[in-house]
């Protein structure tokens, strides 16, 4: 199964990603957590990766394209794959449709998951993520058990920098401009699968299976 998951910061990609990767047994290739990564292994890439992030904005195509060239060759995508936050712009999507030919891959499906902006502030404002294994809390929705510390392994609670409100406005924006258009790209291509992103992560899941069965 090999699926791109797209939808605005806080539609729940992170979240349905690891419960894709459970239910598939498939790895979730998520650029933003690759990105983080390289920003705390004080990584050449994190520090110009960094820039764009805090302020809400995409980093380059071309260091992207590099980041998911190189992780799609290693050797764990054999059943598949999982991908939660790219491709983010239409040249993006063109370039992985390369990628995909490269290998003779075809994609199975373009999940969309459809939430009204408002909710998706609210979402955001009060997300907290493990620093560890990146499961993703809310302050209000969805608490830890414990204040702080992760549920499922531990680890610390934090708050994203482009998780406070300054940014929160900046991605919706560019999110809106350059990766709405992605969805059409797909549409043309009778790959995208519209799902209603609100409710319970269980009950999006469960729409989310219900989209991926073949039709026929
Ligand atoms: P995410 O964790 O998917 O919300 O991504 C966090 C940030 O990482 C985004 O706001 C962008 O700055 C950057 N980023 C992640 N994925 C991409 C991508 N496919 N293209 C460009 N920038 C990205």
């Amino acid at each position: 199964m090999r699926i791109v998951l797209l939808g605005g910061p806080g539609a729940g990609k992170g979240t349905q990603a690891k419960l894709l990767q459970d239910h598939f047994k498939i790895p979730q290739i998520s650029t933003g957590e690759m990105l983080r990564q390289a920003v705390q292994n004080g990584a050449v890439l994190g520090k110009q990766a960094k820039e764009f992030m805090d302020r809400g904005e995409l980093v380059p195509d071309s260091v992207i394209l590099d980041l998911v060239d190189g992780r799609l060759s290693a050797n764990d995508s054999g059943r598949g794959f999982l991908l939660d936050g790219f491709p983010r712009t239409v040249a993006q999507a063109e370039a992985f449709e390369t990628m995909l030919a490269d290998r003779n891959l075809v994609l199975d499906g373009a999940v969309s998951l459809r939430v009204p902006t408002a909710t998706l502030v609210a979402r955001l404002s009060g997300r907290r993520t493990c620093r560890r294994c990146g499961t993703m809390y809310h302050v209000r929705f969805n608490p830890s058990k414990k204040d702080g510390v992760c549920d499922r392994c531990g680890g610390d609670l934090y708050q994203r920098d482009d998780d406070r409100e300054e940014t929160i406005k900046a991605r919706m924006e560019v999110y809106e401009r350059q990766s709405a258009p992605v969805h059409d790209h797909f549409r043309a291509q009778g790959l995208l699968r519209e799902v209603d992103g609100t409710g319970s992560a269980e009950e999006v899941f469960r729409k989310v299976l219900r989209q991926l069965q073949p039709t026929h």
